[in-house]
């Protein structure tokens, strides 16, 4: 099991502790995979940013403050940041991987959702949300492709870059 919590922060995680799958995304500042922890097994997703990018668009803080704040959360619907760490010209974001990707997507796929669908992802998103204002973090970008699903079909907010 991958851990960074009490006890365990200092854990230096580097690429050869994983081994790389199949794509599962891209984004604005970086490239997603399918990856396993070595040792473990674990399946996780390896978010890769480029550092290049980071000072082109001057994310530097913002990416900081997000790491800490996603690093910070505990919920179960909310996706997971286990650890980090980078080389000389990437960062690399150890990440829940979230089986049945984005919501969006599902929601393409089938038109609607029945009601007790919609219901069941409404209610994992606002416990989601009742936590994160509990702790005083708000989102700023709650939209179908900034949730992913889990195996049991709940819904995990929170993604990196909602703070300008
Ligand atoms: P942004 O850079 O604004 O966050 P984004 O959300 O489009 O943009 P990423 O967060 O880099 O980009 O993710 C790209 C895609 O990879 C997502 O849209 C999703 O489909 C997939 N993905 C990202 N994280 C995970 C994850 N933990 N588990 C499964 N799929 C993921
Ligand atoms: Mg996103």
């Amino acid at each position: 099991m991958i851990s960074q919590g009490e006890g365990n922060s200092k854990r230096k995680w580097s690429i050869q502790d994983f081994e790389i799958g199949k794509p599962l995304g891209k984004g604005k500042f970086g490239r997603v995979y399918l990856a396993r922890e070595v040792k473990s097994k674990y399946m996780v997703a390896l978010k890769i940013i480029f550092k290049e990018q980071v000072e082109k668009y001057r994310i530097q803080h913002q990416l900081r403050r997000e790491m800490e704040i996603q690093t910070s959360l505990r919920h179960p619907n909310i996706l997971r940041l286990y650890g980090w760490f980078h080389d000389s010209e990437r960062i690399f974001l150890i990440l829940e991987y979230a089986y049945g990707g984005e919501l969006y997507n599902q929601l393409r796929k089938h038109g609607h959702f029945t009601e007790e669908q919609a219901a069941t992802y409404i209610a994992s998103l606002t416990t989601a949300l009742a936590y994160c204002h509990e702790k005083h973090v708000i989102h700023r970008d709650i939209k179908p492709e900034n949730l992913l699903l889990d195996h049991e079909v709940t819904v995990l907010a929170w993604q990196v870059t909602m703070l300008t």
